[in-house]
């Protein structure tokens, strides 16, 4: 039988770099009535502990589903989803209750939904660490502390009606670090606000990803906003259909420039989304040619018709 290597570290194997978020062919039928709606068709998605993604997609593609199942809001239907180690499909109640509160912090699009009111932004991020038990004091350092990151230091004792919209995302952003979460989620959290200031918003996620060993996964629409992310991952149909990568390349002057490259994603069945332009372009469909060359797969248009009618 063989043998692995001897010389490798014991246990190291244990802790090679695991990604934090697995889903594997994840499905989610929503029903209502006799009516069934298939938000989620087959997911796949890998995202790596301290990395930040940007999830984008038409409305209606499933974005804000999926992100309410990794948040342990909703369940799925079908598939395999782990996050940090947490399997979402076979979870009790309790555990995922505990999951919501101490690896999830969630970050919504409504400003208003992600405060409460009638606390402060220093009250508000306390809440979370005293229904989980959290001393008071060790609270409310930790609190200053978030807000300072989030650079709401000067105004920790406003109420959120003495906020403007930029600044009370900012205190939802620390009020979803206040458990030491391993994963973010913010669902389209600059939808309500302008372009500046959802920059803005974005260099304080950028920043907690680098001091803090957190990773994020972002909704949105900002085509901006996603230029501030190594990878988008944009969503079709309840799937992911392409993959855009973001590098440092030098330029002619041999200084660095941030480039993107579009791919697009192979599943574990080999299933590939052809885009709709190049579909639309080839008038393609239904059937198509494969062709394999040494280094490339070729797709053709279904010229069988053409062929029959020359025979
Ligand atoms: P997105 O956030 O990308 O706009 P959603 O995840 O909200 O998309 O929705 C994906 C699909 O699932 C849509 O067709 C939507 O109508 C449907 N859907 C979402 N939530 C529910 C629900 N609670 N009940 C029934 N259908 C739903
Ligand atoms: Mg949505």
């Amino acid at each position: 039988m063989a043998q692995t290597s001897s010389t490798s570290t014991p246990g190291y194997r244990g802790q090679a770099r695991q990604p934090r978020i697995v889903c594997d062919n994840l499905v989610k039928i929503y029903k209502i009535a006799d009516l069934e709606v298939v938000a989620l068709q087959g997911l796949d998605l890998a995202v790596d502990p301290g990395e930040m993604i940007a999830i984008v997609g038409a409305s209606g593609s499933g974005k804000s589903t999926l992100l309410n199942i990794l948040g342990g809001l909703d369940v799925p239907s079908a598939g395999r989803i782990e996050v940090a180690g947490y399997d979402l499909l076979n979870m009790t109640e309790s555990d995922r209750v505990q999951y919501r509160s101490e690896v999830i912090g969630f970050i919504w699009q409504q400003t208003a939904r992600n405060l409460l009111p009638y606390l402060s932004a220093r009250e508000n991020v306390e809440l979370p660490m005293t229904l989980a038990g959290a001393p008071g004091f060790a609270s409310q350092a930790y609190a200053e502390e978030l807000l300072q990151l989030v650079g709401l230091g000067e105004r920790m004792d406003h109420k959120p009606t003495q906020l403007s919209g930029g600044e009370q995302q900012r205190v939802a952003i620390a009020v979803s670090l206040a458990n030491g979460p391993s994963v973010i989620l913010a669902d389209e959290p600059t939808g309500e606000l302008d372009t500046a200031t959802s920059g803005e918003i974005f260099d304080i996620f950028q920043n907690i990803q680098t001091s803090l060993d957190v990773t994020i996964v972002i909704v949105t629409h900002d085509v901006e906003v996603s230029d501030k992310v190594q990878r988008t991952v944009s969503i079709r149909d309840g799937r992911v259909s392409s993959e855009t990568l973001r590098f440092e390349d030098l330029d002619g002057e041999g200084d660095g420039m941030l480039k993107a490259e579009e791919f697009a994603v192979l599943d574990k069945a080999g299933r590939l989304q052809i885009p709709s332009e190049f579909i639309e372009e080839l008038q393609l469909e239904r059937r198509v040619r494969l062709k394999l060359d040494p280094d490339r797969v070729n797709v053709f248009p279904d010229d069988s018709d053409r062929k029959r009618d020359r025979e």
